[in-house]
């Protein structure tokens, strides 16, 4: 295994990735890209990680999981530019200017209270 390590060999994942969140990705990226470079940040309540395709929970309760495309721990609580929704089984119940709205409104309060 050190041997292996020494001459870069790949680890598989912790989690195979077909069996990860989002199901749909048969193959790990060839590289995950930084929280920073993705503008990860606070998300929304309609609008984070816990409802994107790439987002991955770990085993047991924990306040971070992962994600298959940004690199280090994300919370099902924040965003990046990557974001792209999971299909709601259920079907949606609010418009996209109702969404809109709520993100709005929950702008609005962010800045007002100058959270980041
Ligand atoms: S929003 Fe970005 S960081 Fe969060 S799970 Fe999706 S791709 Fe990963």
């Amino acid at each position: 295994m050190i041997q292996q390590l020494k001459e870069g060999a790949r680890q598989p994942p912790a989690v195979p990735v077909n069996r990860q969140r989002g199901g749909g990705v048969t193959a790990p990226p060839a590289f995950k890209r930084g929280q920073a470079e993705v503008n990860y940040r606070r998300g929304y309540p309609l609008r984070q990680c816990g409802v994107c395709v790439m987002y991955w929970h770990r085993h047991t309760h924990q306040m971070w999981g992962g994600c298959t495309q940004v690199h280090g721990n994300i919370t099902p609580y924040g965003l990046c530019d990557l974001y792209r929704e999971l299909r709601n089984p259920f079907g949606p119940v609010l418009s996209t200017s109702e969404r809109k709205d709520i993100e709005n409104h929950f702008e609005y309060h962010r800045t007002r209270k100058g959270i980041r």
